[in-house]
C-alpha cells in the first residue's frame, strides 16, 4: 500500500523507506521461527522472507491513531492515553537516528531532500548556487551531530559527493 487513509480523514504517505510513523509487526507466534528461517540466509532473502511473517503498522501524525494492515486489510486502534502524541513507531535511538540527504540538479533546477528525526524538509526551484551551500550546510550539521546515514548531491546525472555510514 502506498497510501492510508486514517479514520480522521488524513492520508497517510507510505512511499519511501525509512518512516518515522511505520513499524513492521510480526506475531509472537512466528517470532523464533521468523529468526529460525532467516538464519545464514543473505540480506536479500531474509527481506523477502520476511514480507510473510510481518505486517505493517502505522501512527497517524494527525490524530495518533494505530493502524496495522493485515492481507490488505486496514484495523484501526485509538489510544486511551492522554499523552496520545507519543512517536510510539520512530527508532529506538529516537533523534540520534541516522537520517538521509538528496540532492539533485536537472534541468537547470535544484531539489534537496532531507530527513531525520530531528527535522525533516523539502526543497524546490533552487540555483546550483543555492542547491550547493544548502547540501553541504546540511551535511555539516548531520555530521556534526552523527545522525547522517547517507547522502548524495547530483548534478545532470553526476554524483558530485556522496557519503555512506
Ligand atoms: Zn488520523
Amino acid at each position: 500500500m502506498s497510501k492510508i487513509k486514517c479514520k480522521c480523514g488524513y492520508v497517510i504517505s507510505d512511499s519511501t523507506d525509512f518512516i518515522a510513523y511505520k513499524g513492521h509487526l510480526i506475531a509472537d507466534q512466528d517470532y523464533y521461527d521468523f529468526y529460525t528461517e532467516i538464519e545464514n540466509k543473505d540480506w536479500h532473502d531474509a527481506t523477502s522472507i520476511g514480507s510473510k511473517y510481518f505486517n505493517e503498522i502505522f501512527q497517524c501524525t494527525n490524530c495518533q491513531n494505530i493502524i496495522i494492515i493485515r492481507n490488505n486489510k486496514q484495523f484501526n486502534f485509538k489510544s486511551i492515553d492522554s499523552e496520545s502524541n507519543s512517536k510510539v513507531l520512530n527508532s529506538h535511538q529516537n533523534e540520534k537516528w541516522t537520517g538521509i540527504i538528496s540532492a539533485n540538479f536537472y534541468n537547470g533546477q535544484g531539489e534537496l531532500y532531507w530527513y531525520t528525526n530531528l527535522e525533516s524538509g523539502f526543497l524546490q526551484e533552487l540555483s546550483l548556487t543555492e542547491l550547493k551551500e544548502t547540501y553541504f550546510r546540511k551535511y555539516n550539521e548531520f555530521q556534526d551531530l552523527k545522525i547522517l546515514r547517507h547522502s548524495f548531491l547530483r548534478i545532470n546525472g553526476e554524483i558530485k559527493h556522496n557519503f555512506e555510514l
